[in-house]
């Protein structure tokens, strides 16, 4: 907005014509705008466009500007109208077009401002590609619990309409985030591609609009499209997955698992049959009705630093330890507690049946001066019933002189959800009626509760999911089904569903066991040759390759891949090949990062002799170098793996030259240990000196340790 720019410049409203034919007359004006929306004077701003619109309806500067102040100032409905009102008059202004779609998205949600949003996406994608790449990326965050598999799509739209560099990188990193996310089943993660569809003469056009309207983002209109497509050829099962994977890029859950049945029905080979079916069961799971929801309680507090000290001396609350992403959160986190259902036994005092609290809700303070005087925000988070109500009641009488809003019912009850519970957790309880977490403190090591979760595993999966009537297999139980020949995709894809939804149970449990009480055929390989694209499989196609048949780059493609999905028994069996065949062999791996990765992978499968020999291997080889931050960053990988197992016959010696070594030399040290070792009462080496964090971040042991199946589980990434 400047009255110095060239009149023949494309205008800056975005009309696509030259400032002389379209805003001239009003850019002084507009100037004087910016100089109010900078000093932050917007209801000023307002009234001189509103004054400039009754003299210049003719200018779009106007209007457009005047819709994106009200959008700032989050008045969503009345941008909106002023939009509406100039697209009357300017109904091919793409810019007005993309403007109104996210203003409507914003004031509606998604699913109200569908026509609008997919006129945007039909219109705007060359004129206006920021608007609509950033309005696709604000739909993945909205549907993100209801329906992965649109929030992953609508990504990929934004990715690709997104120009500025800095915002594509944030969105490749969300992309990654989310395809390796544990909160989504595996089988919804990563691409799904549509099918290509063998068109009967005259479906050619229509078979086209459907494949470019999806690649559009706008999915209701090409699953209608490829639904039409029925009439002319109908029983096709490659349409009707078409049909399934449009509806749920449109987080049409029950509709696309409907398409899906039918094209496992259809389908051409088992394999085919099961993934459609394994899908289908799975967003029919998500549907987020029926699921347990999380709310967070939130109280404004009169004193952050009063409610930490009520809070640490009260002996229902356990304190966890702080982390780096706590304190930089906005608002920063200044202490986060378990809230238990009775007081946590002393350290040394043996695990027995009924000696292990539960956890019945999380609490979090922050830090945060609100309007009205308040200088701090505790929430008390957990899945909405009994255990969640109590642990309100305790912090509501503990800190009863430090709450402002105790009776404030706002505050809690009528609260919306926060989110659903995750799907992961929700099918869970719907199986086991319990979401019990137990805390051990560190009363157990982490080794012991592994070997726990591995019993409660087999025991939750032989006897009690095996056992469950469901909806899925027709009303009847695995078991019952396991004879059924009418059944035997759905129970292959029950059992995929079971091993996406709950990898701690399956993790651990013998799958070829399962498979044969259950009567379900191994899977035929999925036939790779030299021009598979791997990047267009799914994730159940890439985990039926058959990994020794690979040459060595589809090897190193497939690493990457599975350390992007995060699936750990995939990438165990793929992390193995590579050290059948060398690491020197596969492109793009780094021993030292191979062997840290698998270390890890290792860990999760609950293989800790395993785990030590590749870190053992690891740290021998930076041994014989002279890399000094490489040498003490592989003893802490060790350290954090022993400090696991306290009776580790290998720990006392590696903490002394942790101490004794690296300590003198390096600020810092000492302090990190220090909380660490006191926490799990092992014994200091020396003296202490000060300093500062460690410098590798993941080098955390106290917080792996005190938060078991948060600090333990999400270590290894690719690259990292
Ligand atoms: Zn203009």
């Amino acid at each position: 907005m400047t009255s110095k720019m060239d009149v023949y410049a494309p205008c800056p409203c975005g009309s696509g014509k030259k400032v002389k034919f379209c805003c001239q007359a009003v850019l002084g004006e507009m100037d004087k705008v910016a100089r109010l929306h900078e000093t932050k004077q917007s209801a000023q701003a307002l009234s001189v466009l509103e004054r400039l619109a009754e003299k210049h309806p003719e200018a779009p500067i106007v209007f457009i500007t005047r819709a994106q102040l009200l959008m700032e100032e989050r008045r969503f409905d009345e941008a909106a109208s002023t939009i509406r009102g100039f697209l009357k008059d300017n109904p091919d202004s793409s810019h007005g077009i993309g403007l109104l779609a996210y203003a409507r998205f914003m004031d509606v949600g998604f699913q109200e401002a569908k026509p609008d949003i997919h006129r945007a996406f039909q219109i705007c994608p060359q004129s206006s590609p920021d608007v609509i790449g950033s309005l696709a990326s604000q739909i993945a965050d909205d549907v993100f619990y209801s329906s992965s598999m649109s929030a992953r799509e609508h990504l990929g739209l934004a990715l690709r309409l997104t120009q500025d560099q800095e915002e594509r990188q944030a969105l490749f990193q969300e992309l990654m985030r989310v395809d390796g996310s544990a909160e989504i089943p595996f089988p919804l993660r990563g691409v799904h591609s549509l099918e290509e569809l063998d068109a009967p003469e005259g479906t050619e056009k229509d078979i086209k609009t459907a494949t470019r309207l999806s690649a559009l983002g706008c999915w209701e209109i090409a699953a209608k499209l490829f639904d039409k497509l029925n009439e002319k050829m109908p029983d096709n099962w490659a349409l009707w997955k078409n049909i399934g994977l449009c509806r749920a890029w449109d987080a049409n859950n029950s509709g696309a698992a409907e398409a899906l049945r039918k094209a496992s029905e259809l389908a051409p080979s088992h394999e085919v049959a099961v993934e459609c079916e394994t899908i289908a069961q799975l967003l029919e799971l998500s549907d987020v009705e029926g699921q347990m929801p999380v709310k967070a309680a939130r109280y404004k507090l009169t004193s952050t630093s009063m409610t930490l000290s009520k809070l640490d001396d009260c002996d229902r609350a356990v304190r966890l330890p702080a982390t780096k992403d706590q304190a930089d959160a906005n608002p920063k986190v200044v202490g986060r507690y378990l809230v238990l259902d009775f007081p946590a036994p002393p350290d040394d005092e043996e695990v027995r049946d009924d000696n292990v609290p539960t956890v019945q809700a999380e609490v979090s303070v922050f830090d945060l001066n609100t309007d009205d005087g308040a200088v701090g925000i505790l929430s008390v988070i957990g899945s909405d019933g009994d255990a969640r109500n109590e642990a309100m009641a305790v912090v509501e009488e503990d800190l009863k002189d430090l709450i402002t809003n105790p009776e404030d019912d706002e505050n809690h009850e009528s609260d919306a959800p926060l989110y659903s519970e995750s799907l992961v957790r929700s099918v869970l309880n719907e199986l086991t009626q319990s979401q019990e977490r137990k805390y051990y403190g560190t009363r157990l090591d982490l080794v012991q509760r592994r070997e726990i979760a591995k019993q409660e595993g087999r025991d939750f999966v032989e006897n009690k999911w095996c056992n469950t009537k469901l909806n899925r297999l027709g009303g009847k139980t695995p078991l019952e089904a396991a004879n059924d020949p009418e059944l035997k995709v759905k129970r292959a894809a029950a059992l995929h569903v079971l091993e996406s939804i709950s990898d701690v149970a399956m993790l651990y449990s013998d799958g070829t066991e399962l498979r044969k009480t259950l009567n379900i055929d191994e899977e035929a390989a999925y036939p790779v040759t030299e021009d598979t694209e791997l990047n267009s499989l799914s994730v159940l196609e890439s985990h039926r390759m058959p990994i020794s048949e690979l040459n060595d780059e589809q090897l190193g493609h497939i690493v990457h891949r599975a350390l992007l999905i995060r699936h750990v028994p995939f990438a165990y069996k793929v992390l193995t090949e590579v050290s059948k065949r060398g690491v020197d062999r596969i492109q793009g791996i780094d021993t030292s990062m191979f062997q840290w990765t698998i270390a890890q992978v290792c860990r999760e499968l609950g293989h800790h002799d395993e785990a030590l020999k590749w870190l053992k291997e690891g740290r021998d080889e930076v041994e014989k170098g002279d890399n000094f931050e490489e040498k003490f960053q592989w003893a802490m990988r060790e350290f954090q793996f022993r400090i696991e197992n306290r009776s580790d016959p290998a720990l006392p010696e590696l903490i002394d030259h942790l101490w004794n070594f690296y300590g003198t030399k390096m600020p810092g040290i000492r302090d990190a240990l220090e909380p660490a070792l006191k926490e799990l009462g092992i014994a200091i080496p020396g003296e202490t000196a000060s300093g500062l964090v460690l410098p590798d971040g993941s080098g955390a042991p106290a917080a792996a340790a005190a938060a078991p199946g948060e600090g333990d589980s999400k270590l290894w990434l690719p690259g990292q």
